[in-house]
């Protein structure tokens, strides 16, 4: 097979992140996962303890942060200043400040330089985010936009809630959902939408076996294609 950038956008909740490393499994793929980035930078926000409405302060620490992340879709890689910090970006403190950081956009800018670096390299890639095919790589051979329905995200979210123990309210995880799409998709920078070259792939009703079997035969078919 040809070399092939894919780039995989689409809301949370929609089984991105678990489909994105299957993918790049099935094509034995590089796997770049760009909002784990977004994550390490604002860990370093957070440590250094800068205000977060400060974008000038949170651009200046993106700039001295030095970054890494793995292609392996089989293992979380990330470092911050040579520190393994796989773990705690993932935790919550993280996750909630992590929407105020991605919005700065001279954050934006740097990250999406080492993205395309990244991306660059030898072999095929998958790049897993939210604005992949319409800024990062708008030549991308092959552009999915994975959704599913906002109950249905909602519902896996409340699921997955449920089991780690916190409180089971439905009705609230779905107005939070919703309140995201909308903050999501109508923001200045990089709003979340999908490229009009892109293939949107409905996730509603399919298990994670299925998108994956389906969006690898899409790829090979324009592998195909394009020899
Ligand atoms: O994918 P994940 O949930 O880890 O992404 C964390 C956050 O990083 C997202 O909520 C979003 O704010 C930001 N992000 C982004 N652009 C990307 C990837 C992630 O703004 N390409």
């Amino acid at each position: 097979m040809t070399d092939l950038m894919v780039a995989v956008d689409g809301p949370a909740g929609t089984g991105k992140s678990t489909v994105s490393r299957g993918l790049a499994r099935a094509l034995r793929a590089r796997y770049l996962d760009t909002g784990a980035m977004y994550r390490i930078v604002t860990l370093a926000a957070l440590r250094a303890g800068v205000d977060l409405a400060d974008a000038d302060a949170v651009a200046a620490t993106a700039a001295a942060a030095e970054l890494a992340v793995g292609y392996d879709p089989d293992e979380d890689c990330s470092y911050l200043d040579g520190e393994d910090v796989s773990t705690e970006i993932r935790g919550d403190a993280v996750t909630k400040a992590v929407s105020a950081v991605s919005a700065v956009p001279a954050v934006r800018t740097r990250l999406v330089d080492v993205q395309r670096a990244l991306a660059a390299g030898e072999g095929s890639v998958v790049v897993e985010g939210r604005d992949i095919g319409t800024v990062v790589l708008p030549d991308a051979d092959v552009k999915i936009f994975l959704t599913a329905s906002a109950e249905v995200r909602a519902r896996r979210r409340n699921e997955q809630n449920k089991a780690a123990g916190l409180a089971d309210d439905y009705e609230a995880v779905l107005a939070d959902v919703k309140r995201r799409d909308h903050l999501d998709s109508t923001r200045a920078v990089s709003p979340l939408r999908p490229a009009d070259d892109a293939v949107v792939v409905d996730t509603s009703a399919m298990t994670q076996p299925e998108v994956i079997e389906h969006l690898k035969r899409l790829v090979l078919e324009r592998a195909g294609a394009q020899r």
